[in-house]
């Protein structure tokens, strides 16, 4: 049944004819869409990547392509030859673009037939995610994967057109070279020709960007896949695209500003206007007022209310009155049921002994002073929801090594605490307050964060972002003297509070470079055996250089309002790290590992 091309070209896309097009001759490729069967006439909607159009088989016009016609199936895809006619006015499909027209075929050719798929492309009701997977080309064919990866595209194209107008090129960097520095686990790729030894796939080209810097090309851009082996969550993939950026002698604005370029195009690209400079603010701010480092404006922002309570009302609520006491305030959720009170309580994650309180008509009715202040004092309409988050008693010791910072702690506990809560109920309650309205986009500059983080495990300071990050000059001083008070330059842009990327000026001078891996408690020799010939390259001519690396998928899903990263990437893998179209990963053949020198032990679970 197989026919061929033969001389035939496509003249036209399924989804491109209109009214005006009437009485003309054209040829349509495509896969058939659907087809109904009405004795005399066949209707066939064929489709490709730009829409569908209606294709008319009459038996009383041709016969012989009539009874051809009746060998359809959906997804055969298939050439037709024949004449755009309009259609009567009685039959205009207003729902398609194409619906003004049909085509009436003359010739019909079968290109290729089809198997009856697992779901078809058209299916209202989606079939499960991992038979989507699986068949990931046909899933690929519905309208909405066409339009995410078109979608893609045009974001990645404005991308690249804006950066180059910049004067950025774009740099290939390798996917098999050693470990780098962002802190996951490697994916890693055994020699042959060296056996036992490893190539790491790339958790980021980071310090390829810095050597390029190094090399002269003084504004660095790749949209590059980048490699974590991490366990994965909906906004993971072990495999991610990011918008990899670096440049020689630029002030943190200077980057900024270059971000805030490209996301202007690629949000122009996707159809919206966004506004420029983002607003900044500092990492402790945003943990005061968001309980996070990555805000989301959507929602208001807490409100102290520890003034709002007489020392004895402190006192008697058990409340820590060394400590904040945060109002939580979510808009329009009016009253909560005794039901949805207790649904509440478990989404509440107490950091450092925080303690909730749920039940804001308890407070009223027992501290009634206490309460009017708090709604005047953080504008809580008669239908807001108020939380309060405070610490018990008991929290607030005052020895840990960061006990001097800003925000103490015992203090960030509270603060996290709150800002969880503050997510989930936003996350809960969307309906209500209405304020995730698509389109709708607060874009924000996080900085200043700490330099370094204390493991509580290890009991040891660790880089908050990576160890190539420079700290702020006037704090360099304290580097090993007082690390928790040394502040980064380091900054991150956020989006409805989804951390879109992250960046920093970077260290450019070998002695402070050693010094960080000294404060991180790197001896010389794992320094050196890591980060070698990176220490090597510093001493060469190094210009002061920065820079930031963006989530393209990230990116992507939001602008299509897509609920997972999987939404968005052609060929994603499962939350159990599977390709499950090709099935990978796989064992391979004894051979191939004699040949890499690699023994398969079992692992003890
Ligand atoms: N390499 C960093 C990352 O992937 C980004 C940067 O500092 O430019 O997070």
């Amino acid at each position: 049944m197989l026919d061929f091309l033969g001389d035939l070209r496509r003249t036209h896309m399924c989804g491109a004819l209109r009214a005006s097009d009437a009485g003309k001759k054209v040829i349509l490729m495509g896969w058939v869409n659907r087809r109904r069967d009405l004795g005399a006439l066949i209707f066939v909607d064929v489709r490709d990547r730009s829409g569908v159009t209606q294709v008319v088989f009459s038996g009383e016009r041709n016969s012989a392509v009539h009874e051809k016609a009746e060998l359809l199936r959906n997804e055969f895809v298939i050439a037709v030859i024949g004449t755009v006619k309009l259609r009567d006015a009685d039959t205009i499909n207003k729902n398609i673009p194409t619906g003004e027209v049909e085509l009436v075929a003359d010739e019909l050719r079968i290109l290729n037939e089809a198997k009856h798929p697992p779901f078809l492309p058209g299916d209202t009701s989606l079939a499960n995610e991992e038979m989507r997977l699986k068949y990931r080309y046909i899933d690929l064919r519905r309208d909405a994967m066409q339009f995410n990866i078109e979608l893609r595209h045009k974001v990645a194209l404005a991308i690249r057109d804006y950066l180059a107008s910049q004067g950025f090129f774009e740099i290939e960097t390798p996917f098999m070279t050693r470990s780098t520095p962002e802190g996951a686990r490697d994916y890693l790729v055994p020699s042959r020709v060296q056996p036992g030894t490893f190539y790491a796939l790339p958790q980021s080209p980071q310090l390829f960007k810095q050597i390029l810097m190094i090399s002269g090309f003084d504004k660095y851009f790749q949209i590059v896949r980048c490699f974590r082996d991490e366990d994965l969550r909906a906004d993971r993939q072990p495999e991610f695209t990011q918008i990899d950026l670096e440049m020689s002698y630029p002030q943190p604005e200077r980057v900024w500003e270059t971000v805030e370029g490209f996301l202007t195009a690629a949000f122009k690209a996707a159809g919206h206007e966004i506004k420029t400079p983002f607003p900044r603010m500092d990492f402790d701010d945003a943990i005061r007022q968001y309980g996070i480092d990555k805000p989301d404006l959507r929602l208001p922002a807490f409100t102290e209310v520890r003034d709002c309570f007489s020392p004895a009302d402190l006192e008697q609520l058990a409340i820590n009155k060394d400590l904040p006491v945060v109002a939580v305030r979510i808009p329009g959720v009016g009253e909560l049921s005794r039901k949805e009170r207790d649904d509440l309580k478990p989404m509440f994650i107490s950091k450092g002994g925080a303690r909730i309180f749920e039940d804001f008509k308890r407070i009223e009715n027992k501290f009634a002073d206490g309460a009017v202040k708090i709604r005047q004092k953080s504008g809580a309409g008669p239908d807001d929801l108020i939380v309060l988050v405070v610490g018990s008693a008991q929290s607030g010791k005052d020895d840990h090594p960061a006990q001097k910072r800003k925000v103490t702690p015992a203090e960030l506990a509270i603060y996290a605490s709150a800002g969880l809560m503050r997510v989930a109920l936003g996350q809960k309650y969307a309906a209500k307050h209405g304020l995730f309205k698509r389109g709708d986009f607060h874009f924000l500059w996080v900085t200043n964060f700490p330099m370094f983080e204390y493991d509580e495990g290890d009991k040891r300071w660790v880089a908050a972002h990576h160890p190539f990050t420079s700290p702020h000059d006037e704090d360099m001083d304290k580097l090993e003297s007082d690390p928790a008070m040394v502040r980064a330059l380091a900054y991150d842009v956020v989006l409805n509070g989804t951390e879109l990327g992250s960046g920093s000026i970077r260290i450019h001078r070998q002695d402070i470079q050693r010094k960080i891996f000294h404060a991180l408690g790197m001896t010389e020799e794992e320094a050196k055996s890591r980060f070698g010939f990176f220490l090597e390259a510093l001493e060469y001519g190094t210009p002061p250089h920065g820079g930031i690396a963006l989530g393209l998928d990230r990116i992507v899903m939001i602008l299509a309002g897509a609920e997972s990263l999987r939404e968005v990437i052609p060929f994603p893998k499962t939350a159990a790290a599977k390709d499950l179209m090709v099935d990978a990963p796989t064992p391979v053949t004894d051979a191939q590992l004699r040949d890499l020198g690699i023994g398969v032990v079992k692992k003890q679970t």
